[in-house]
Order: structure tokens, then C-alpha cells, then sequence
């Protein structure tokens, strides 16, 4: 077979979509056939439960939605070079294509594909469509990366991503399709146990849901957006991280959105704009410094006595949602019901773990990372290195969310805490009640358990962190 009529492999990671996706405009655009592969890697084999589960759930709606297109979605098992390599010889495919990711463990698998598959003569090659600008391509006077956002914002607010690309209508077929595992005996979901039928109905899975979900914003909420975003009980927020995770929508799509909200003088669109350039930052930090995940962003946290603990006393009370400190309950639980969590909610439990309780960042992360359907390697080590204090541009270690005053300031009525939490009600929230069958048995918690004490005030806690941090030189 000439290389020009070979298929082209195309390697779906966490990219889901048809609509403003590079690599695929190109393949469909180059007239070969192309074979659309999901794998089920060593990376993919890292991720905890509810993102596993989720990204399963992403990979299947997109195998319907090629078939839309004529297409089909081959699904593999394996080390990703290896599992590659038997395709391409399977195939007679010259080239793999893949939407380029920039987290430290997709980075070094990447470049281990490309090394295997290179010296068997098969062409490798990286597209865009992850993030609005490329992380090298944002330099600083020095011509250096940013570590603040601020002036990072400053420095692309006004940069055109491009158009979005608009969706092939057509895939050519290979003349015979590979064999295709059935993704349904890998287990994606088996660790999530009972909670997957709680959490299933909180989630919007694929393009097209994704897609709704932006312009409901748009439509009813892109208005209210600056001051609702605070509101826990609110659904003020467009909810786009879960679809934005698994690049069911194209961040470049949001951008654009957002401009035309500005132009049409929706209020709070240019906050939405900042937002979404959070995320932006969060990658444009990670690629630069690895560590962001790994380790403390700033090395003079080493020293810091934080309780490294992950099953202790606390972390456990925290992890379970039974602190004794109402906001941060309803959090946690929120996010095992739903596999989301409220941003201002996020700021409250990272708060309190690490300073109240003064455990390490680490293991409020890695907590997330099992329970987050939304999980994102970048935004989710930026936010707790920020919460802690140890990441760059983050909030200074003495200010301490206080989660009695913050309860005052965002949820007055009580609505939220209402919500989530059923010990102590005559008449709990069917949303509070969803949280015990969620959670594991071997927990044994209960709906009329007695709710408990703190298990340290919001003053003790504060003043045990103060005390821990002075004299430092953080
Ligand atoms: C400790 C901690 C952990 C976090 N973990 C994650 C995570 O794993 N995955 C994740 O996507 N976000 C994470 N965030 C950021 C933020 O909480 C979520 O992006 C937001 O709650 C998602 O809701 P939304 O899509 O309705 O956001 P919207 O308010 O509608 O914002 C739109 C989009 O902007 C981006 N964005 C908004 N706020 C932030 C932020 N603070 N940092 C980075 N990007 C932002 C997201 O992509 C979001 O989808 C974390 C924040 C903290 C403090």
C-alpha cells in the first residue's frame, strides 16, 4: 500500500468530540482512510475511580457519534506503543495522529509511542486543540513562562485562537475494519461500586450534551454568572468542566461563546472569559513545572510539618464528610453524590484540610482524584497547591477560610447545607439521603446517626496553623 493511500490511525485520549478537533479536520481532510483507536493504556490505568468510569462513559458515546459519520471506534488494550505498533501492522497504517496533552505521565507516554513507532518507520505527530494557546508560545518580557495569572490573562486576553473548526460530515473507511475489544470487560467502572447509579444521573456525557450544556448557559445563566458563581445552592455555573475534561468541547468553542456573550453586553461573560483562562494558566504552569503535581511548587513547604496521614483520624473524617464543620460535610458529600463539587466549596474543604487540619495538599488531591468526574490533572493540582499555599500565585498560608463565616457569606439560608446533610433532620433532602447509598457499606455511616462535633474548631484550627506557619520562611 503507498503511504499516501494508508490509513491514518487516530488516537482518542481525552479529546471526544467531531466539532474543532485538529487532528481530525486533517485526517478527514487528507482523503486516506482513517481508523479511530481508544486505548486502554498504562496512563489511563493510573486514573481513580470516578474519572475512569466517566472516561469510559465518554469513550462509548463517542463511538456512536462516529458512526454518524460512517466511522467506527476501534478499542485496544495495552501499553500504548506497543497496542499502536500491532495496529499499524494490523492496518498497514503509516501514521498516527493524537490531540497533544501536557501532563507529565501523558507526556512521557507520548514520547515513548513515538519513539517505538518512528524507528518502524511509522510517522507520529502531535496536534493542537487541548488549550487556546500553546504552552511555549506565551512568554513573559524575559521570555520566560508566567507564574502569576494576572499577568498572564493581560498577556492573551486579546490573542485570537483561531476559528473553530466545524465538524467532518464523512470519514473514509478503511477496507476492513480492525478487531475491536469490547470495552465493557474492562471494568472502567467497577470501582466506583454503587455509586456509579448515584452519580450516573448528575452526569452530561458527549458532544452533543456538552454542547447544550453551553448554550443553556449562555441562554439563561452567562448573565447572573459574576455573582452567582459564589453561590454554592445556585446552579450558577455552565458545569463545563466534566465535558471540558474529556474534550467533548473544544475549549476554543467556550472562548468564542464567551466573546460574542461580551458583544452582546452579557455581564457576566467576561468573568466566564477569565475563567476559562484559569484553565489555561493551570496547563501553561503544569507544562512548564512538572512538580505542580508531583511535589511542592514552592521547595521552602518542604519543611513544613504537615500530617502526611491519608488514613488518619482526619483525613479519614474529612474524606467521609463527618468533620463536624457543616460547610465542608456537605461538600465532600456533594462530590460523592454528584462527582462534581461546587469551586467556592472546592476553596472551603482544601482550605480546612491543609491548614484546620494541616494535612499535606497530596492527599486532599489524590481524594479528589478518585471522586471527581470533572477530574483534571492540571486544574486540580493548581487548585490545591493554591489552596495550601505552596503553589505559585497562590493564597497566602495565613489567610484561613474560616468555614463558619464563608457559610454565612454563601449559603445564609442554609440551603446547601440542607441539601447534603441528613443526620438531625426529621425530613432530610432526597440529595442528602443519596449520599448513604453511595458510599461504601464498610463505612458504616447512617442518615439518623447523631451529627457530629468538630473534630477542631474553626479557631483552634486556625490558631494551630498560624502557630505551625510562624517563624517560617514561607
Ligand atoms: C482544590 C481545587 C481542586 C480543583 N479541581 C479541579 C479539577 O479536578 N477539575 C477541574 O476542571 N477544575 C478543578 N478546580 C477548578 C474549579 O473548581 C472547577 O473548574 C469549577 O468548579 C468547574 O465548574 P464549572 O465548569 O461549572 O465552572 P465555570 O465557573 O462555569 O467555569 C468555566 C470553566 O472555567 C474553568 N475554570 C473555572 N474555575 C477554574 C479554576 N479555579 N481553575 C481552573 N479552571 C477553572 C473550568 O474549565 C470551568 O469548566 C479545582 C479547584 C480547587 C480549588
Amino acid at each position: 500500500m503507498s503511504a499516501d493511500a494508508a490509513p491514518i490511525l487516530l488516537w482518542f485520549r481525552r479529546d471526544f468530540r467531531l466539532t474543532d478537533h485538529p487532528a481530525l479536520d486533517a485526517a478527514a481532510r487528507s482523503g486516506r482512510p482513517v481508523i479511530p483507536v481508544f486505548l486502554n493504556d498504562e496512563v489511563v490505568r493510573t486514573y481513580g475511580a470516578a474519572p475512569t468510569w466517566r472516561l469510559g462513559l465518554a469513550a462509548e458515546a463517542f463511538a456512536e457519534r462516529l458512526k454518524g459519520i460512517g466511522s467506527r471506534l476501534t478499542f485496544r488494550e495495552g501499553r500504548a506503543a506497543e497496542a499502536l505498533a500491532r495496529l499499524a501492522d494490523e492496518t498497514g497504517a503509516r501514521t498516527v495522529w493524537w490531540t497533544r496533552a501536557y501532563d507529565p505521565a501523558s507526556l512521557a507516554r507520548d514520547e515513548a509511542v513515538k519513539e517505538a513507532l518512528v524507528a518502524r518507520g511509522v510517522d507520529c505527530a502531535d496536534h493542537p486543540g487541548h488549550l487556546l494557546f500553546e504552552p511555549e508560545s506565551v512568554r513573559t518580557g524575559q521570555d520566560g513562562y508566567y507564574k502569576v495569572y494576572t499577568p498572564y490573562w493581560r498577556k492573551v486576553k486579546d490573542r485570537d485562537p483561531g476559528p473553530a473548526l466545524t465538524a467532518p460530515t464523512a470519514l473514509q473507511a478503511p477496507d476492513g475494519w480492525p478487531e475491536t475489544d469490547d470495552p465493557a470487560i474492562w471494568g472502567l467502572g467497577t470501582a466506583m461500586n454503587r455509586g456509579a447509579a448515584i452519580v450516573a444521573p448528575h452526569c452530561h456525557v458527549g458532544e452533543a450534551a456538552a454542547q447544550t450544556r453551553l448554550a443553556v448557559f449562555l441562554r439563561d445563566r452567562v448573565e447572573g454568572y459574576a455573582t452567582a458563581r459564589d453561590i454554592p445552592a445556585m446552579h450558577g455555573t455552565s458545569g463545563l468542566s466534566e465535558n471540558l475534561t474529556y474534550g467533548e468541547i473544544s475549549i476554543r468553542s467556550c472562548w468564542h461563546s464567551a466573546q460574542r456573550a461580551i458583544a452582546e453586553g452579557k455581564r457576566g461573560a467576561p468573568t466566564f472569559l477569565k475563567e476559562l483562562v484559569w484553565r489555561e494558566f493551570a496547563y501553561h504552569l503544569l507544562y512548564h513545572t512538572p512538580r505542580l503535581i508531583t511535589g511542592n511548587w514552592r521547595p521552602e513547604w518542604d519543611a513544613f510539618p504537615w500530617n502526611e496521614d491519608a488514613a488518619g483520624d482526619d483525613a479519614t473524617a474529612w474524606k467521609r464528610g463527618r468533620t463536624g464543620m457543616p460547610f465542608v460535610d456537605a461538600a465532600m458529600r456533594e462530590m460523592f453524590v454528584t462527582g462534581t463539587m461546587h469551586n467556592r466549596a472546592r476553596m472551603i474543604v482544601a482550605s480546612y484540610l491543609t491548614k484546620h487540619l494541616m494535612c499535606h495538599w497530596k492527599i486532599g488531591m489524590h481524594w479528589f482524584e478518585e471522586c471527581l468526574i470533572d477530574w483534571d490533572p492540571a486544574n486540580n493540582a493548581m487548585g490545591w497547591q493554591w489552596s495550601a499555599g505552596s503553589g505559585p500565585d497562590a493564597t497566602p498560608f495565613f489567610r484561613v477560610f474560616n468555614p463558619e463565616t464563608q457559610l454565612d457569606r454563601f449559603d445564609a439560608d442554609r440551603t446547601y447545607i440542607r441539601r447534603w446533610i441528613a443526620e438531625g433532620r426529621d425530613d432530610p433532602d432526597p440529595c442528602a439521603l443519596a449520599y448513604f447509598d453511595a458510599i461504601p457499606r464498610r463505612w458504616g455511616m447512617a442518615a439518623d446517626d447523631a451529627y457530629p462535633d468538630p473534630i477542631v474548631t474553626a479557631a483552634e484550627g486556625r490558631a494551630r496553623a498560624l502557630d505551625a506557619y510562624r517563624g517560617r520562611d514561607l
